[in-house]
């Protein structure tokens, strides 16, 4: 099933066109990559999904419903989504920021579910701690927390691991992945970080200035290119002028 379908999707910005007619769907199950330079479209596409960013035009359905004005704000709550570009507001303590998304949410038992999440995620001596005084690592650790909350069954994540520390990085990959094989949720992952996509994703698509010029099963894509690695189809694609 699909868990999430986009029909020519389109965003005009002041006359400049940052995303021209995608279409992709994204099924149960699934982690998506959504790859590309910088400027190629995915936080706009990512933005868009959360309500943040309007469509110019281009429909959107989840759970094969079409959403519109009327019920999005009852999708948003299977959804969720992670940026290190979006932090949590640093002078709230973690457990603050955790109930207010809670709330946000709409999170059933909300008690019960965040002892549940500071249980999962280590958080019991972050609780107190100013969210901006946080390491990198711990800060990650919040971050998923809050991202997982309301236990989503869309995950979005814009550029996970961009700037964060190689251990840090490390251990956010290692957690996707062991989440997505245990859990069923349906994850779009944008990255610029190709190995990291080759480790994580199924089906991958890739944008080139606002439009989608390959997108398939990660084999798909490297079988097609005669290449091993992600990297080498992306050098390909983008390398030449
Ligand atoms: P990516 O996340 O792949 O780096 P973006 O989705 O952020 O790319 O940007 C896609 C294009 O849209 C870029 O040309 C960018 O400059 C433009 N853009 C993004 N956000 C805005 C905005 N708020 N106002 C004007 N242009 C924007
Ligand atoms: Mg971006």
């Amino acid at each position: 099933m699909n868990k999430l379908k986009v029909k020519n999707l389109t965003k005009i910005f002041n006359g400049k066109l940052a995303l021209n007619k995608i279409n992709f769907s994204l099924e149960e199950n699934t982690i998506l990559g959504v790859l590309g330079p910088n400027g190629s479209g995915k936080s706009t596409t990512i933005g868009i999904l959360l309500g943040l960013i309007k469509q110019t035009s281009g429909d959107i359905y989840i759970n094969d419903t079409y959403i519109s004005k009327r019920n999005r704000l009852k999708f948003l709550n299977i959804m969720n989504f992670a940026s290190p570009y979006t932090e949590l507001p640093k002078r709230l303590s973690v457990m603050e920021n955790l109930s207010i998304y809670a709330r946000l949410y709409n999170v059933k038992n909300i008690k019960d579910r965040l002892e549940e999440i500071y249980d999962y995620f280590e958080l019991y001596d972050l609780l107190g701690k100013k969210t901006g005084e946080l390491s990198s690592g711990q800060k990650t650790r919040v971050a998923l927390a809050k991202a997982l909350i309301n236990k989503p069954q869309i995950l979005l994540l814009d550029e996970p691991t961009a700037s964060l520390d190689p251990l840090v990085a490390e251990y956010l990959k290692n957690f996707i992945y062991k989440y997505k094989k245990t859990n069923n949720i349906s994850i779009l992952l944008s990255s610029h970080n190709m190995q990291e996509a080759q480790r994580l994703c199924d089906k991958i698509m890739i944008l080139k200035k606002g439009e989608v010029i390959e997108q398939g099963k990660v084999n798909f894509i490297l079988d097609k290119y005669k290449k091993k690695k992600l990297e080498d189809v992306y050098f390909k694609i983008f390398g030449e002028k």
